[in-house]
């Protein structure tokens, strides 16, 4: 079980969480105007007179943000709906400059579908979704620039959002932190949208509250919105429920309320009060008519759809014999994955693994380079586990060439070749090393003789030393132990 329990001084107490993310979508164009989306641009340089609230404008909907609320929703086993309305969700605010959002409320486009998160301890847990509904995104203000003034920047106002609801299936901050990263490469995999946190493309709120271990109803729970990595989300939900604990322990009451979390004191305090919260007054969007789509429709996105991380881990375990954690790990990343399986191509599946998930992310985390810098490609590296596994190296020898393939980017045979690191396999060779090694350790041969048999990993040492490495430890081992005991 991988629940969070926090113990009390009046008895146990299980977390209770649910999370809201609001998902950028990838499209050239925004949600309801031609305008683009173009990340980085100048201060309201992409904003039509849709996006500005002009009188009189009318959006139009972007087909390809439905597309690809679709996709998402089917990357996430959810039901598609083929009726659903847009909303109006009323509310004044200075980087909203049409004093509503255009929202789903009602009828969302998708309905509910599970995703399955793997956690550290090799167990799997499904998470419910209870829904995800599009809607335009609002402006920026910036408050930073002048002491007294204030700016808005519209460039983001009326970009595609998927707002993605979870099920309150969530028991400790591990589940979640699980769950964000599921969901980011799901995200990724499909291109539906770029899932960097850092950059609010992907803004997450989270709902806490605590109950004692054993109660079935939920108490209150409090908001936090938009927390902006997934530590932080991890972080939030630790400190908000030991919050919850400490003031039902000490005869408090939690009030619902929207809280903010602090990264810096790892503490959440208070934004707004329930009684202060929002009346949305929703209503029916009177200028876009009823989303209706068909089976065809659907079925023709199913078909775009790339092959996604739960699958593409599952094949890795049953045909290329990784474990299940290697799999899951290579699989978090598309690039990743399609890197380590271009790697493996007809070699040893299992040791380029073992390779790429030790030296080789190491080297890319020591050169702080992303994957496609890394000067040794997915084919060098297959060939290097080749030269081990047909034994022209030992599995010493190639730390070494690895190490000189990364400085380089040369492949292992050119350096094998040129450095002479191949490995002897020539037992006169090895015998004869061998043979000068015992000649020259008497003490050593008659303190084993007389049961010192740990003594021989130090003759195994001796005779690698000679031999520069280059020796092939099966056989030295046989060779020794032959001699040794005769
Ligand atoms: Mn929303």
């Amino acid at each position: 079980m991988s629940g969070m329990i926090i113990e009390g001084k009046t008895g146990r107490w299980e977390v209770i969480c649910g999370l809201e993310i609001h998902c950028q979508i990838i499209s050239k164009s925004k949600m309801f105007s031609g305008a683009s989306t173009h990340y980085g641009s100048d201060t309201n340089e992409n904003v039509s007179f849709v996006d500005a609230g002009m009188p009189g404008m009318l959006p139009t909907l972007n087909e390809e943000c439905v597309r690809q609320a679709i996709k998402t929703g089917l990357g996430l086993n959810a039901v598609i709906n083929k009726y659903s309305e847009f909303a109006r969700k009323n509310y004044f605010y200075a980087d909203l400059p049409q004093g509503y959002q255009i929202t789903q409320f009602k009828y969302p486009l998708v309905g509910e579908g599970k995703v399955v998160v793997n956690l550290s301890d090799g167990t799997t847990k499904e998470i419910g979704i209870e829904r995800i509904h599009i809607e335009q995104d609002a402006g920026k203000s910036i408050h930073d620039i002048s002491p007294n003034k204030s700016f808005i920047d519209l460039n983001r106002a009326g970009v595609g959002l998927m707002e993605i609801v979870t099920k309150p299936d969530f028991r400790s901050p591990e589940e979640a932190g699980a769950f964000l990263r599921k969901l980011r490469s799901i995200v990724r995999y499909l291109g539906t949208c770029d899932g960097n946190m850092d950059e609010g493309s992907m803004r997450c709120d989270i709902n806490v509250s605590v109950r004692k271990v054993g109660e079935t109803e939920l108490r209150t729970r409090n908001e936090m919105k938009n927390v902006n990595s997934v530590k932080f989300v991890m972080q939030a939900i630790e400190s908000e429920a030991k919050r919850h604990v400490e003031t039902y322990e000490n005869g408090g009451t939690i009030e619902q309320e929207t809280r903010q979390f602090d990264p810096n004191t790892c503490a959440t305090k208070v934004m707004r009060k329930k009684e202060f919260a929002h009346d949305y007054r929703y209503f029916p969007e009177p200028d876009l008519l009823p989303l209706v789509i068909d089976d065809e429709y659907i079925e023709q996105i199913r078909s775009e759809m790339v092959e996604l991380p739960d699958a593409k881990q599952e094949r890795f375990v049953k045909e290329l014999g990784l474990t299940a954690y290697d799999a899951s790990v290579l699989c978090e990343n598309k690039e990743t994955a399609e890197w380590f399986e271009k790697a493996a191509n007809g070699h040893d599946a299992k040791k380029v693994a073992n390779w790429m998930m030790g030296d080789f992310f190491a080297m890319l985390n020591e050169k702080k380079i992303s994957l496609e810098e890394s000067p040794i490609s997915p084919e060098n590296l297959g060939r290097l586990v080749d030269l081990i596994t047909s034994n022209v190296i030992n599995g010493k020898t190639a730390k070494d060439v690895f190490a000189l393939m990364a400085e380089t980017g040369d492949t292992p045979d050119k350096i094998v070749e040129e450095k002479g690191l191949k490995q002897v396999t020539d037992t006169a060779a090895i015998e004869a090393v061998i043979d000068a090694v015992i000649s020259a350790n008497p003490d050593n041969v008659a303190a084993y003789k007389a049961g010192k048999t740990a003594l021989m990993g130090w003759f195994v040492g001796q005779v690698m030393k000679e031999s520069r490495g280059k020796a092939n430890p099966g056989i030295v081992n046989q060779i020794l132990a032959q001699k040794l005991n005769s």
